[in-house]
């Protein structure tokens, strides 16, 4: 069949097609050399685009030149060695050409019927890849004893929320053989469901689609949820009435990379008949290799199991990998069997679409084949050591720094760590280091502490790379530590004592900010006594400084903005309201942040009143800090601002919470109501 391409015209791939693979090979060789993170702002690519779509055919040039001139310098790297940020997002030439292979293709495999290969090739690999991690048996679709199998999904969202949707079918018809007569909805809303206060955002996600109360539950000094805890909370909620029915456990949590305890929590869902997810979604990939698998521990008691070869595995987006114990119970939640999707071996034939929410599905088995087949087992187990090695390495940099801390265990590629003090510093710390673009990071809050996340993210990472970062990690921090060291002292009268080294914010002497304390005894440890915070007012987001500089302004925001509003702005400024007031008071150990993350953008500044009150340039400060406001907030009038805020302050899910590691500007609308 297979023939060099002849007629490239025909189909007008193939010089462009050859053309597009230098450029991919060019652009990932090189990426290292790019900066991590763009330095545009919103709305940046409209000038550079028509208002409209061309009429009449562009040319290939023309597209293709646009590659470099519009998107390259708006996207973020996440193939770069220096991007740390998240958790990785890997890809790889085999999962490239995979790809390539499936998106020529284009069948979509619903059922078996609509195209066998898509179906067959997924249910092996599936097979291949739940025993390359060390899987139960049961989740095998061939194996005798098995009424199991694997499927992919688009995400670990997804996969959780259809655990979910299956484990609240299954309770609702066996509480139907009780009350026949009773509503499906009335019994829904006794169901509750249970996770750690770690676990992803996609989790209360998934109760909030479902309806299904998700509790939140405490976990131990090691970040892990613990059965004793959960044994407790299943006791409460029985005794009032509602119906206990998932947990969803976390290998490898999005903040810190904790992991639940499976051995205690498995044989508490068993007793109880509850339905235990295992969402690994990061972490499930370091399972490859046999030494990260006590992790595991607890596994026979999972009904369903899902992690992510888009992150660590080197498959690209993509490719989430989900087990179940009992298909039927994904049968019985998702079937519907119109006749056009019927055909002769229905039934006997694997039908996807009865495992997952949408119809369609891509060929995605073939990426996953492509990677393992090329790397095999013992390549993917090197890069997963790799990883995680070179994570020790940043480890051991950060703990030979007196200046740093590293406030929870290290678990494979993540380290998290903050400089010793007041949170600000950290957050200081990031802030400039985000504006560098040399590196990506985003932060954390574990116990109130702000933290930083480093995670290892490509293949291709180099000690060298890893230095480098560490190099400039370790430089701006010995500036802000100067900066501020130095801002005290002046201000407290002693300039004299000060070392020359320490007010020359941009001198490469100081390569390490610890040295700055070994030469000069005096300032030896970097505690909160040497860097003197300003005296903290409380720092809740109630009552920070906005507040107070927004205050004495008299009615600005009444003045400055029109009567009438749109239903549309309404509305966005009613979802801002919602997290908004949800976060307010409701302060958790730690929400993840996989999704978006906010810069950290002058928190600082606004966190810190006397910070603020030195501030030469306080007008500015107030500017800065409304133009953060979102705009839709400008636009209304107090009154109405109280209404909506009466009107929203109840959230009915008391977690709807800091997700995402979002850190809110400081209480804007406190501010102005
Ligand atoms: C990344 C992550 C998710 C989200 O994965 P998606 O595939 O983007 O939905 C869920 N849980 C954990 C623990 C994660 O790290």
């Amino acid at each position: 069949y297979f023939k060099p391409c002849q007629m490239p015209q025909s189909i007008g791939l193939l010089l462009p097609g050859k053309e597009m693979v230098d450029y991919i090979c060019q652009y990932l060789s090189n990426v290292r050399e790019r900066r991590v993170t763009p330095d545009v702002q919103p709305g940046y690519m409209r000038a550079q685009l028509p208002d409209s779509a061309p009429m009449d055919p562009d040319s290939w040039d023309n597209i293709f030149g646009d590659i470099e001139k519009i998107i390259m310098p708006g996207v973020v790297h996440w193939q770069s060695p220096h991007m740390h940020a998240y958790f990785p997002a890997l890809t790889s030439w085999p999962s490239l050409l995979g790809d390539m292979l499936a998106d020529a293709i284009n069948c979509l495999g619903f059922t078996w019927a609509s195209s066998p290969a898509c179906t067959e090739l997924e249910m092996n690999v599936m097979d291949w890849l739940a025993k390359m991690l060390g899987l139960p048996d049961k989740f095998l679709h061939h194996h005798p004893d098995s009424v199991g199998g694997g499927v992919l999904q688009s995400t670990v969202s997804e996969s959780t929320l259809v655990a979910l949707l299956a484990a609240r079918k299954n309770k609702i018809l066996e509480m139907k053989l009780s009350e026949p007569d009773a509503d499906e909805s009335l019994l829904n809303s006794r169901l509750i469901a249970y996770a750690s206060d770690q676990a992803h955002s996609s989790v209360e996600k998934a109760g909030l689609i479902s309806l299904v109360k998700m509790k939140f539950l405490p976990v131990d000094e090691n970040f892990s949820l613990r059965g004793e805890t959960l044994k407790k909370a299943i006791a409460e909620d029985r005794k009032k009435g509602l119906v206990p029915i998932f947990v969803c456990a976390t290998l490898g949590t999005t903040g810190v990379c904790a992991f639940d305890n499976l051995s205690e929590l498995g044989p508490i869902c068993d007793a109880e008949g509850l339905w235990l997810h295992i969402d690994a979604a990061y972490a499930g990939t370091a399972f490859v290799c046999p030494e990260f698998r006590l992790f595991l521990d607890g596994i026979e008691y999972a009904d369903s199991f899902t992690f992510n070869p888009s992150k660590w595995m080197m498959v690209h987006f993509d490719c989430t990998g989900f087990w179940v114990k009992d298909k039927y119970k994904l049968h019985q939640t998702f079937s519907v069997n119109p006749v056009y999707l019927r055909h002769p071996n229905s039934g006997a034939a694997v039908d996807f679409m009865h495992w997952q929410i949408p119809l369609s599905r891509r060929f995605r088995s073939l990426k996953l084949w492509f990677v393992i087949r090329s790397f095999g087992v013992k390549k993917l187990q090197a890069h997963i050591r790799h990883g995680t090695e070179t994570a020790k390495f940043f480890e051991s940099l950060v703990e030979s720094d007196p200046l740093f801390e590293i406030p929870a265990k290290r678990h494979l590629g993540l380290v998290v760590f903050r400089l010793k003090g007041p949170n600000w510093l950290t957050e200081k710390l990031l802030k400039e280091l985000s504006s560098s673009g040399k590196l990506f990071l985003v932060p954390a809050t574990i116990h109130d502490k702000f933290i930083i996340r480093f995670t290892v993210t490509s293949q291709f990472t180099t000690r060298e790379d890893i230095l480098q970062d560490w190099n400039i990690i370790q430089h701006t921090a010995a500036q802000i530590i100067s900066q501020n060291y130095g801002l005290h002292h002046i201000s407290s009268g002693d300039e004299a004592r000060i070392p020359n080294m320490v007010t020359e914010h941009n001198s490469n002497v100081i390569s390490n900010a610890s040295q700055l304390y070994i030469e000069e005894e005096k300032y030896k440890i970097p505690s909160r006594k040497i860097v003197v915070q300003p005296k903290k007012v409380a720092m809740s987001y109630n009552t920070c400084v906005i507040s107070q500089q927004v205050e004495g302004q008299g009615d600005l925001l009444d003045d400055c903005f029109p009567e009438d509003v749109q239903d549309v702005t309404k509305h966005k400024l009613t979802s801002f309201l919602f997290s908004y007031l949800s976060v307010q008071g409701k302060k958790k150990t730690s929400r993840s942040l996989s999704c978006n993350s906010v810069p950290v953008t002058g928190l600082l500044e606004q966190c810190n009143p006397k910070a603020a009150a030195t501030d030469k340039k306080e007008s500015h400060a107030n500017a800065r800090i409304l133009s953060r406001l979102p705009e839709e907030v400008m636009m209304l009038k107090k009154s109405a601002f109280k209404k909506l805020i009466k009107f929203y302050s109840v959230p009915n899910f008391p977690e709807c919470s800091i997700q995402c590691g979002l850190q809110l500007p400081c209480c804007p609308l406190q501010a102005i109501v």
